[in-house]
């Protein structure tokens, strides 16, 4: 699968920055998505045109987690992965399968654990397989030094109470997709979590409050993403028509995360690239080759595993 930029001849029909801006980072893409299947390298092209030369595959089950390191492995430096099971997938969890995540968060393309969490909102899973396997993937990542990429839908509560007993083992976990409310943002960022923002915050009939929260995110602490191909922004300029999120939508969503904050977008492109390549050890600037340089105070991959 090739990646070149020079092949997309239709960057323009993405309402996004050109590229040559800041090199920015989708911390939450699910390209292993079998909507991505027939033009992963298109999607990749035109997330690239637009700005977004890093993208950090999210591995939710075991299969999806040895797909997105095996993507990452093919487009190195502008893919990464993660490598967990998602709360929908505890029911079928077992012993076996956090050997098979150790295996995999050891590998060089792996730079999370995660997405684990809870999710109560439609339960796929029992509640009890959910709570079981949240707190033993939080505590492989802590055994092995390594970040969190977490989920929480419906279920703050316990969701806080596993997380705050592990806390102190893990380096750094993000709440990915937040979507809550001021108090439990609150609760977040007094576990020093960082927190993932996504189109949501776009959608005028369920995210507008999130608006009004982002100010209160450290920027050294916020991280944007797309989660597509899901969460498709609902005031993208020209929506494709088959509602389809992709990485190359993650500036707009950048600006309606900067206008929140009511900071200037470039200082909240750079510091959610500075933020994101510190979470997930990723070193300097890469990818597109953006103008971005290589921020001084982010240690190299090394120093965060
Ligand atoms: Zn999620």
């Amino acid at each position: 699968m090739s990646g070149d930029v020079s092949d997309v001849s239709d960057a323009s029909d993405v309402s996004t920055d050109p590229a040559g801006s800041i090199d920015l980072v989708d911390i939450g893409v699910n390209l292993t998505h079998k909507r991505f299947r027939a033009d992963l390298a298109d999607v990749i092209a035109r997330a690239r045109a637009a700005g977004v030369g890093t993208m950090v595959v999210t591995g939710t089950s075991l299969a999806g987690s040895w797909a997105a390191w095996e993507l990452a492995r093919q487009h190195p430096g502008v893919l990464h992965a993660t490598a967990g099971v998602h709360p929908h997938g505890a029911r079928d969890c077992t012993g076996d399968t956090l050997a098979e995540l150790r295996d995999l968060a050891c590998r060089a393309e792996v730079r999370a654990v995660g997405e684990c969490g809870l999710d109560y909102d439609r339960n796929f899973s029992p509640p009890p397989d959910q709570r079981r396997w949240f707190a033993a993937q939080v505590e492989l990542a802590g055994e092995l030094s390594m970040p969190v990429f977490l989920h929480e839908r419906a279920a703050h509560g316990d969701f806080l109470a596993i997380l705050r007993e592990r806390r102190a083992a893990l380096p750094a976990a993000v709440v990915h997709c937040f979507t809550g409310s001021a108090a439990e943002l609150d609760a977040y960022l007094d576990l020093d979590l960082h927190i993932g923002i996504t189109g949501w915050i776009c959608d005028e009939r369920r995210g507008l409050h999130l608006r009004d929260l982002v100010a209160r995110i450290p920027l050294e602490r916020l991280m944007i993403e797309t989660d597509a191909p899901f969460l498709m922004p609902r005031d993208l300029p020209r929506p494709p028509p088959d509602r389809r999120n992709e990485p190359a939508f993650l500036p707009h969503i950048l600006d309606r995360v900067a206008a929140a904050a009511g900071k200037p977008r470039d200082e909240v492109a750079r510091a959610t690239t500075r933020a994101a390549r510190r979470f997930f050890g990723l070193g300097g600037a890469a990818g597109t080759g953006a103008a971005d340089p290589a921020p001084a105070d982010v240690p190299s991959a090394a120093g965060t595993r």
